[in-house]
C-alpha cells in the first residue's frame, strides 16, 4: 500500500526533534517498520533547535503527538519540559524517546538499551564481565549507565581532561552510589595515563570506543596507539558507523578480536523506540536489510 493509502483520520505521528534532522535515518527505518506491519503511525523530521523546544512540546501536547525522538542539540534542554522520566534517563541526564501516555509526556533514553542490545544480537555475554569505556559524552554516558543496569561487573571509563571529564567521574558516582540492584563498580581515568589504559584493557574483557575518533573529521584515527595492547579474547565495539570500519576496529582485526561497530546500537535504540510507541516489535531483520 502507498502511504497516501495508509494515512488516513487515524494516523498518529511520530516526530523527530533535532537540529539538523535531514540526515536522521530514524524516519526510514521507522515509516519502513510500520508499513511492513501495517500499523496506523507517521513518522516525521522536524528541524528544532532549543529555542524552539518549548514552544514546539507545547504544540505535540496539543496535538496529541503519540511520541518523539530527540536528537542533539535537544536531548539534555528537552527534560525539564516532560511529566515523568525512566530511571535510567535520570541517570544519564538524557532523553532519546518520548512518549505520550494520555496526554503525560515519558521520557526514555534508549541509545544505552540499543547497544547492549547489539552486543546480546552479536553474541557477546556481558553480564559479570569488566568493560573498558573510551568516553563520557552522551553515547558514552548512556552506554555506562545502562551497561550498569544490565549487570556489568566493572567499567573503566577514560576520557581526556576536557569539558566531558566531570560527566565521567558524575557517572562513575551514580554507578557506584545511586543505581540500585547493581554490584557494578566504576572507575574513571585521564586518557593521558598511557600506562593505565593499557593496564585497564589487559582486565578487561570488552572495549568500547565512544568517542567521535575514528568518524570525521578524525576518520583513520583511533585512540589505541598500540595494537600490542590488544589480544584475541578481546572484544572491541565502536559506537561510530560511519565508516563501518573505524581505524581501531581495523586493529583489533589484526589481532584477532571480535569487532562490533554502532550499527547495532542506532538499529536496536531505534527498535526500543518503536516498542515504547506501538508495543511491538520492530520487524529488525527486515529494517536491516533494507537499510544498512
Ligand atoms: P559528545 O560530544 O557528547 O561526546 C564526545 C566524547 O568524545 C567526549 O567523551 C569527549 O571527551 C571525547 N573526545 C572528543 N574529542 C576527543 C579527542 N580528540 N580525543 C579523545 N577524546 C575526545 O558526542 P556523542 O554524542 O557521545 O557521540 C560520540 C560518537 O558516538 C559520535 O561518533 C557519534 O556519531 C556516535 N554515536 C553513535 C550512536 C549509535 O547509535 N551508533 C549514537 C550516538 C552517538
Amino acid at each position: 500500500m502507498s502511504d497516501l493509502g495508509r494515512i488516513d483520520g487515524r494516523t498518529k505521528l511520530i516526530g523527530l526533534l533535532a537540529a539538523p534532522s535531514g540526515h536522521s535515518i530514524s524516519p526510514a527505518m521507522h515509516n519502513m517498520a510500520f508499513r511492513k506491519l501495517g500499523l496506523n503511525y507517521a513518522y516525521l523530521a522536524f528541524e528544532v533547535g532549543n529555542d524552539q523546544l518549548k514552544d514546539v512540546v507545547n504544540g505535540i501536547r496539543a496535538l496529541n503527538l503519540r511520541g518523539f525522538n530527540v536528537s542533539m542539540p535537544n536531548k539534555i534542554k528537552i527534560m525539564p519540559l516532560l511529566d515523568e522520566l525512566s530511571e535510567v534517563a535520570q541517570f544519564a541526564g538524557a532523553v532519546n524517546t518520548v512518549v505520550n501516555e494520555n496526554g503525560k509526556l515519558i521520557g526514555h533514553m534508549t541509545d544505552g538499551i540499543g547497544f547492549m542490545r547489539g552486543l546480546i544480537e552479536a553474541g557477546v555475554y556481558f553480564i559479570g564481565k569488566k568493560i573498558t569505556l573510551l568516553g563520557a559524552g552522551g553515547a558514552a554516558t548512556a552506554i555506562a549507565i545502562q551497561a550498569a543496569f544490565d549487570g556489568v561487573a566493572e567499567i573503566s571509563i577514560f576520557n581526556r581532561k576536557d569539558d566531558f571529564f566531570p560527566r565521567a567521574v558524575k557517572n562513575a558516582a551514580i554507578i557506584n552510589e545511586q543505581v540500585k540492584d547493581t554490584t557494578c563498580n566504576a572507575n574513571v581515568y585521564d586518557l593521558a595515563d598511557r600506562d593505565r589504559l593499557k593496564k585497564e584493557i589487559a582486565d578487561s574483557d570488552i572495549l568500547i570506543n565512544a568517542t567521535g575518533i575514528g568518524m570525521k573529521p578524525f576518520e583513520g584515527q583511533s585512540l589505541i596507539s598500540d595494537t600490542s595492547w590488544l589480544r584475541p579474547e578481546l572484544i572491541v565495539s565502536d559506537v561510530i558507523y560511519t565508516p563501518r570500519k573505524t581505524k581501531l576496529l581495523a586493529q583489533a582485526e589484526t589481532v584477532g578480536c571480535k569487532t562490533i561497530n554502532g550499527l547495532g546500537m542506532v538499529l536496536w535504540q531505534g527498535a526500543k523506540a518503536f516498542e515504547i510507541w506501538t508495543g511491538q516489535e520492530m520487524p529488525v531483520e527486515y529494517v536491516k536489510e533494507q537499510i544498512f
